[in-house]
């Protein structure tokens, strides 16, 4: 690790000018204290936003629940009143690698944490996405890309939150500038598709304030393939989130994750699924317009079939 500073300031406006030279944000630190560990990243200045004077509550509100940037995973995964309503993103949430993770890592951390693709993580690899002219994934080790990319990185997304927020439509309100924007979850990561160096939507010194989730009285569920029980990444992992009278759909959302540098959703599907009653058939025909277009690599074709049945199983559970 190259030597830093640090800062923990007081306002938030202190914290987003201080990132400008140079500084990178520190939340729970799991996932940025590894880079610089590993000289991924080396920041001149490292920006304590824990003690900012912004929300660590979960608020439920008339319409929307309202999460802070520093609300812990645990106290998503804990949280009853948010289980009952939210049950997909409470089911992502305590899928997050383990309980010391999640005890520390944030939901602000979560969703601006970097890729996980071994070639980014190896700190002598210069790949496309540090600035260098190649994707060593393509023709190398791509068992954990995505199937779907909208530049030559393949490296998917991989915070489970992200997922199950984008189902639940939910929106990050975030400090840009001296504006607080409101960004949806497919904004938040918009730019993750068009740009290979980039890992979501957010600037620098863009800081994650809290996230919105409509309370519009929809089920919600998430499921996961990963190789271990637990400290792992997803495979694959679904979220859906829809309007359930008996075992028909209406606003519907199925989102998949580790499959693209975005979360996958796919408005086809939604269209095809709205006023449906959900029976095996509906849920294969769901699973195929989301897959289409998947392009596999060498060596994760693995994934359509999971990603398959992840899709029928969570739109399951959705009516079970
Ligand atoms: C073994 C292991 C397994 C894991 N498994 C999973 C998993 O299954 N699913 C999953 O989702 N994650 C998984 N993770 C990743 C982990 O959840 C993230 O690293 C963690 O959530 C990051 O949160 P943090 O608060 O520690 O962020 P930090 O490490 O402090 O920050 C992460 C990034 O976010 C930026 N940042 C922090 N706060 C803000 C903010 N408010 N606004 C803007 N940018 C901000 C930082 O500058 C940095 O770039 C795993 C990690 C490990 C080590
Ligand atoms: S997938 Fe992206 S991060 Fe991985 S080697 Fe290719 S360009 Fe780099």
């Amino acid at each position: 690790m190259k030597p830093f500073q640090y800062a923990a300031p007081r306002t938030v406006d202190s914290a987003v000018s201080l990132a400008a030279d140079q500084g990178r944000f520190l939340a729970g630190g799991i996932d940025i204290l590894g880079e610089m560990k590993d000289y991924i990243a080396s920041p001149r200045l490292l920006v304590n936003v824990k003690d900012l004077p912004v929300t660590r509550e979960i608020t439920p509100g008339k319409e929307s629940w309202t999460i802070g940037t520093n609300v812990t995973i645990s106290e998503i995964e804990q949280h009853a009143e948010l289980k009952r309503i939210f049950p997909g993103l409470q089911q992502a949430a305590a899928e997050v690698g383990s309980p010391q993770i999640r005890n520390v890592a944030t939901v602000g951390g979560n969703l601006a944490q970097h890729s996980r693709c071994w070639y980014y993580r190896h700190r002598d690899i210069h790949c496309l996405k540090k600035g260098g002219d190649t994707c060593y994934a393509h023709d190398g080790e791509n068992k954990y890309h995505s199937l779907f990319s909208g530049n030559p990185c393949i490296s998917p997304v991989v915070s489970n939150l992200a997922i199950a927020l984008a189902a639940l439509d939910a929106r990050a309100i975030v400090r840009r500038g001296r504006e607080e924007v409101a960004l949806s979850i497919a904004d938040l990561y918009a730019k993750a598709w068009e740009n290979p160096e980039a890992h979501n939507s957010l600037t620098g010194t863009d800081l994650i304030l809290r996230v919105q989730i409509p309370d519009a009285g929809r089920r919600s569920a998430y499921q996961q393939v990963s190789e271990k029980a637990s400290f792992d990444w997803a495979l694959v992992s679904c979220a859906a989130a829809a309007t359930v009278e008996g075992t028909k759909l209406s606003k519907v959302r199925v989102v998949l994750g580790a499959v693209a540098p975005i979360p996958w959703q796919v408005q086809a599907a939604h269209d095809f699924l709205e006023g449906k009653k959900l029976d095996d058939d509906v849920a294969t025909q769901a699973a195929g317009i989301i897959l289409k277009d998947a392009t596999p690599r060498e060596h994760n074709g693995y994934k359509v079939p999971i990603a398959q049945a992840l899709i029928r199983r969570t739109l399951k559970q959705l009516v079970g």
